[in-house]
């Protein structure tokens, strides 16, 4: 029997301290080959992913001696926690561990889609000096709607205020006496509020049957005709079509979005708007968010192994055996 398989890119001092103790074997691209990845689980006793891994139901039921999976991320729509439950395999996961990255990302590209700055950036480098035409607006003044105010909804918030901006909120399941919301300076709202009232949109809730295609046409069309519109969270959240058509009708102003339906996206329309601004899903792509991601989910990972508990997971199955 072998310890850890590693499926996707992960590495970093944690990998290398969880190497040092346990068998880890590094097979970054058997995420693309789930054939494969099926025939080789059997053997471990535990799989750190990222995003991109199918930890399915028949992987988990083909990963006879699995005690732990560890998602380095936040996202678990590629593991079924569910069937992991069932078999006493515990999900550990990093929650906090790379929202500020993903925080001040959406801060960037609220300023670029405001300021018009990779615009102007290509405009300067190609010989032009365009300065009136990327006249831009501020952010001072004008509200942001957040649309699920969990852990990077509340930084962006705190981000957001010291900017000059009123910031109001929709969230399904967090209560209005929070104090976390309280300290965010952010005022909860319905989403029908929030929709007719933002200058500034941005999506911070996670993939799940019920927000999946969230922000569709009907949505799109209560939107104020100058807002912005920012996806740091999951691509399958927003209709890109109809998001596209509101955007080369110039029913919205613009848009940014860091992640997307299909990753990596074929090249469409969105890519040839002057309106949007397009990232590779890179929120969580720091040097610190990474650092603390790749230790957080190695330590957790050594921990079940040893037999003790993870700092991070999101069921309450304990190790088969340790
Ligand atoms: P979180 O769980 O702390 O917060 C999500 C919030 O959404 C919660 O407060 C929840 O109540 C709310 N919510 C859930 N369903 C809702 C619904 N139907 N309507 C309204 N509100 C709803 O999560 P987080 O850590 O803040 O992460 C938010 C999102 O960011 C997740 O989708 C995650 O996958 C994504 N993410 C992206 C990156 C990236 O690289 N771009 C990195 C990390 C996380």
């Amino acid at each position: 029997m072998r310890d850890v398989l590693v499926t996707e890119n992960i590495a970093g001092d944690g990998m290398d301290a969880l190497k040092k103790r346990f068998d880890v074997a590094l097979e970054p691209q058997l995420w693309k080959d789930q054939e494969a990845l099926l025939r080789v689980i059997g053997a471990f006793r535990a799989i750190v992913v990222r995003n991109q891994t199918k930890v399915d139901r028949e992987l988990i039921m083909a990963a006879k001696n699995l005690l732990v999976i560890g998602r380095a991320g936040v996202g678990l729509d590629n593991v079924d926690v569910a069937a992991a439950s069932e078999r006493g395999v515990v999900v550990a996961f990093t929650p906090e561990q790379n929202a500020i990255s993903v925080a001040e990302l959406t801060l960037g590209l609220m300023l670029s889609l405001a300021r018009h700055i990779p615009m102007a950036d290509v405009s300067t480098k190609a010989g032009k000096w365009e300065r009136q035409v990327f006249t831009g607006t501020e952010l001072f003044g004008k509200t942001l709607g957040l649309i699920g105010l969990g852990r990077i909804g509340l930084l962006v918030a705190t981000r957001a205020r010291a900017f000059g901006m009123k910031v109001i909120a929709h969230d399904a399941y967090v209560s209005p006496d929070s104090v976390a919301v309280a300290d965010s300076g952010a005022t909860l709202v319905s989403m029908d509020e929030l929709l007719s009232q933002a200058d500034v949109i941005s999506v911070h809730v996670p993939k799940t049957p019920l927000t999946q295609g969230f922000i569709d046409a009907g949505k799109l069309a209560v939107m104020k005709r100058n807002v912005l519109f920012i996806n740091t969270s999951r691509g399958e959240v927003v209709n890109e079509s109809a998001l596209l058509a509101a955007l080369k009708e110039k029913r919205i102003a613009g848009a940014a979005l860091d992640v997307r339906a299909q990753e990596p996206p074929s090249s469409g329309e969105l890519e040839a708007l002057a309106n949007v601004i397009l990232v590779p899903h890179i929120g969580a792509f720091t040097m610190e968010g990474q650092k603390r991601v790749v230790t957080s989910i190695c330590g957790d990972v050594a921990a079940v192994l040893r037999g003790e508990e993870p700092k991070h997971f999101v069921n309450f199955a304990r190790p088969r055996r340790a």
